[in-house]
């Protein structure tokens, strides 16, 4: 296991911001971990990263207490800070130094993230997306074995999102465990998989996404049809029906079936119906 987390709980005075979370992650998954604002993901991954201790619980990252072992891990947090004198090359390479990494290629890394042709060019005439590209290189100079990323394409571009999200795939594939919090369902439907529900500092759900979508989405098939008028009509089928079958049959004899699909529920919707209140 990359990161083993057991009955983690986490306080600011009386304010208990984690309470009881646990959960593991192997190497070459992604763990989405959504919540609304307030629900305790920026304290866990500060608990993750060794920025701060856990109340309670045990914790363990690449086997060690996470302090130990931050050469081994890139983290991408939403406050960027890269050297805005600098140029991208000279970013990269001054934490190449950092790590003391010999051999380092900024130039393989910045055409990965699509800056290959702003190299050279200083950071404070960067977007924020080409900001954010960026500090997705830096996280990974030291090639990292897990990976925490808060947020990576919260405010981006949809070219710069998807840059990110090709990014995050690519490292998953090369082993690296993949820490994402979010709060763009797409994101984590598309990325995760696994995904942890959290609110007030308590999971609530932790599963598959599609394992979610089968227990709380509604087992429903959509068939739209061409009525004698030419309009269209769309009738839902329940699928849990003994029934399912001869509907459909008469729906086929009856009339012009143009399409069927089935209904699922988004991570959004799952979210309303265990904790009443929206991510989005
Ligand atoms: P999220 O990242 O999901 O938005 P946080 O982990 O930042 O949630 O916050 C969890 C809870 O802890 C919230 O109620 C938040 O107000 C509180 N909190 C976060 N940081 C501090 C802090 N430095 N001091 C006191 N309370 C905090």
């Amino acid at each position: 296991m990359k990161i083993q987390a057991d009955n983690l709980v986490f306080k600011y005075g009386d304010l208990l911001a984690v309470d009881d979370v646990s959960f593991t992650v192997k190497p070459g998954e992604v763990l989405g971990f959504l919540g609304p604002n307030g629900a305790g993901k920026s304290t866990t991954i500060k608990m993750l990263t060794g920025q701060i201790k856990p109340y309670s619980g045990h914790l363990q990252v690449l086997g060690s207490e996470p302090y130990r072992i931050k050469q081994h891990i890139g983290v991408c947090f939403e406050r960027t800070n890269l050297y805005e004198h600098m140029t991208a090359r000279e970013n990269l390479n001054f934490f190449a130094k950092l790590f003391s990494i010999k051999k380092f290629r900024a130039e393989h890394l910045l055409t990965r993230v699509g800056l290959g042709d702003r190299m050279d060019d200083k950071v404070s005439k960067f977007s924020k997306g080409l900001k954010q590209r960026l500090m997705i290189a830096r996280a990974l100079v030291n090639s990292p074995s897990v990976l925490f990323l808060d947020e990576p394409t919260d405010g981006l571009d949809p070219l710069s999102s998807e840059a990110v999200r090709k990014i995050i795939l690519e490292e998953k594939e090369r082993g690296a465990s993949i820490f994402l919090t979010t709060h763009n369902m797409f994101e984590a439907e598309t990325l995760s998989d696994n995904v942890v529900f959290i609110n007030d500092g308590k999971i609530l759900l932790y599963d598959t996404p599609l394992n979610l979508k089968l227990q709380y989405g509604s087992k429903m098939m959509l068939v739209d049809v061409e009525k004698k008028n030419g309009e269209t009509e769309q009738l839902e089928i329940p699928l849990d029906n003994p029934d399912t079958g001869l509907q459909l049959k008469e729906i086929f004899d009856s009339s012009n079936v143009l399409r069927i699909h089935s209904r699922e529920a988004s991570l959004n919707d799952i979210f309303i119906k265990v904790s009443g209140r929206g991510l989005e």
